[in-house]
């Protein structure tokens, strides 16, 4: 208990300490945090869908589904829900088959730890999100990060490394989540190839939100094996995914246990998302175009106020580096009415605290460009 103790006492000396804030409320753009509203650059529901009230009503009364599935899905837990989600999942990446997963911290669990035993390896970025990094402390087989999109240093680790190995799993983010930079995927497929792997890649923030020709992400129509998503981001709703050949499909299934031993998700839920990307899908793009629309002029800003990011994206961050700084900052902006909360170790590496603004639908430019004001 001592230790305990003396670990949050640490953790707050740093700056690091962390606290769940009092949200009362959420509308188009805006957050209410302990009584005061602020205009919010901290969400990851990128298109807004999550708080249009007009949407939620008409959905809620044409659907019946079930507030509870009761059991895991290989029990009594599935419903043609599931299967529905699952159909229209696989044909918008097209690929054979998708499995749904309760959180995308359970999909990259369960497909890296069912896939990589003993005598098997990960190579994986050193920037991907913790659900890869637990899935490959959690998997029996060995894993190596490599520096962040830097592929020559990959091909090193595989040159020296994977003959050593049985299976082999390269992983990495397509947009990476505290960055909004980008992987180079044509990179890592030829790489894949050449040293017979399996290329696994998380488009969780690129889903509906990034991508130039689809919402389905980065990765539409290119040989990878894996990808995995969720629906708790530009889709506004909540669950996860994966998606790749019916072989692999099968296998986890049978093997990824955060699939197996957990209730799956209310099929109301999941009628939701399908329902959105279904009967939506005109409306998700709509929203989508607009969301590229301000990211374009958001970059435009930050290079005319003198940002260098290397962000590509909707998710931009503002790299401060010391702790107490960041916090400092964050509190400025807060008193002034701009929600955006500071990001630190262990979330990101140690000296490298940052705001991240997450643009979304429903941000305004002016918005950012003020903000920006204020930081520089
Ligand atoms: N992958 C990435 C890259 C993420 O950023 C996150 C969530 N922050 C997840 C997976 C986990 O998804 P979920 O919130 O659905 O568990």
């Amino acid at each position: 208990m001592d230790r305990i103790a003396e670990e949050l006492k640490k953790l707050k000396e740093n700056h690091q300490l962390r606290t769940i804030p009092n949200v009362e409320g959420k509308s188009d753009g805006k957050i209410v945090v302990d009584g005061i509203e602020y205009i919010n650059f901290a969400s990851n529901d990128y298109l807004g869908i999550s708080t249009k009230c007009e949407l939620k009503e008409e959905f809620l009364c044409n659907n019946q589904s079930f507030l509870s599935s009761a059991s895991a899905r290989l029990l009594t837990g599935s419903s043609i829900e599931y299967l529905e989600l699952e159909k229209t999942i696989a044909n918008l990446f097209g690929k054979e088959a998708a499995l749904i997963f309760n959180t995308g911290y359970q999909a990259n669990l369960g497909v890296i730890s069912a896939l990589i035993g003993k005598g098997d390896v990960v190579f994986s970025d050193k920037l991907n999100h913790a659900s890869i990094i637990d899935g490959m402390k959690l998997s029996s087989g060995d894993f190596y990060r490599y520096k962040h999109l830097d592929y020559e240093n990959l091909e090193k680790l595989l040159t020296e490394k994977r003959s050593k190995y049985k299976r082999a799993i390269i992983v990495s983010e397509s947009i990476f989540s505290m960055d909004g930079d980008k992987a180079d995927i044509d990179r890592l497929i030829a790489i894949k190839n050449k040293y017979d792997c399996i290329l696994m890649i998380d488009e969780a923030h690129a889903f509906c939100a990034y991508g130039a020709s689809t919402i389905a992400g980065v990765c539409y129509e290119k040989d990878v094996d894996i990808i995995t998503a969720t629906f708790g981001k530009a889709v506004g709703s909540f669950g996860a995914f994966c998606v790749s050949s019916e072989l692999i499909i099968s296998y986890l299934i049978n093997k990824a246990r955060s699939f197996i031993f957990s209730t799956s998700i209310p099929p109301l839920n999941i009628a939701w998302s399908n329902w959105l990307l279904t009967e939506k899908l005109e409306y998700i793009k709509k929203q989508k175009n607009k969301l590229e629309h301000l990211v374009k002029a958001a970059h435009a800003a930050l290079k005319l106020q003198g940002f260098e990011t290397v962000s590509c994206s909707h998710i931009i961050p503002i790299l401060i580096g010391d702790n107490e700084k960041t916090v400092k900052i964050s509190e400025i902006l807060r008193a002034n009415g701009y929600y955006i909360p500071a990001i630190r170790p262990p979330t990101v590496p140690n000296g490298t605290s940052r705001l991240r603004i997450s643009l979304t639908a429903d941000c305004k430019l002016d918005d950012f460009e003020k903000v920006l004001t204020m930081v520089n």
